[in-house]
C-alpha cells in the first residue's frame, strides 16, 4: 500500500518516495504480465483549496509474453505523469494512492506487447520459434499479392535452404 501521511502535508507540499511489492498489481493469475520487481514511487502532494493533489513518477518492472512468439521478456511500466486529485475532508489522517497506481500502471501494459519490434514470431506451420533460426517448412503457394514485395524487403540474408524452387516465377 502507498500510504501518504497528509498530516505532513504543509504549505510547500509533502514528498513521498519508495518502494512497495509489485504484488500490488495483481498479475498473479494474468496470463501475459507478471511482476517483476517492486513498485517505485517518487511523488508530491500538494494542498489545492479542498484537494490534495498527488503528482510524480510510478514504476514497475514486469515480464510481459510476446504476442508473437510468446516469449516472456522484461520490460518497465512507467507512469511519468501521475496525476490524481483526492478530497482533503475524506483523508484526515492518511491517502492511500495504491489503487491509482496500479490501475495507472495497468494502463502502460501494450495490448499486444512485442518482445521486439522486429520479432519474427512462430511458424504457423510446425510452431517453432522463427527468431532462433529458419524452420524447414515450404511456405504455401501465394499468387502476387501486395506483401510479396514487402516478403522480399524482410527476407533476411543467411544460409539459403536447400535448392528446390520456392514456387515462384512458376507459371
Ligand atoms: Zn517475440
Ligand atoms: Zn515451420
Amino acid at each position: 500500500m502507498i500510504r501518504i501521511e497528509t498530516t505532513q502535508i504543509g504549505e510547500d507540499g509533502y514528498a513521498v518516495s519508495g518502494e512497495v511489492s509489485g504484488d500490488l498489481l495483481d498479475l498473479a493469475q494474468d496470463p501475459v504480465a507478471r511482476s517483476d520487481g517492486p513498485i517505485r514511487y517518487d511523488l508530491t502532494v500538494e494542498r489545492a483549496g479542498q484537494e490534495l493533489v498527488v503528482r510524480g513518477q510510478v514504476e514497475a518492472a514486469l515480464r510481459l509474453r510476446c504476442s508473437r512468439c510468446a516469449q516472456f521478456f522484461s520490460t518497465t511500466a512507467r507512469v511519468s505523469s501521475f496525476l490524481h486529485a483526492y478530497e482533503w475532508a475524506e483523508h484526515p489522517e492518511f491517502l492511500d494512492v495504491s489503487a491509482d497506481v496500479r490501475e495507472d500502471l495497468l494502463l502502460e501494459i501494450p495490448g499486444f506487447p512485442l518482445c521486439h519490434g522486429s520479432c519474427k514470431g512462430l511458424c504457423a506451420q510446425c510452431g517453432q520459434d522463427l527468431n532462433e533460426g529458419p524452420c524447414g517448412c515450404v511456405p504455401p503457394e501465394k499468387g502476387p499479392s501486395p506483401w510479396s514485395a514487402l516478403d522480399q524487403l524482410i527476407a533476411t540474408p543467411g544460409p539459403r535452404p536447400p535448392k528446390g524452387g520456392t514456387g515462384r516465377g512458376r507459371k
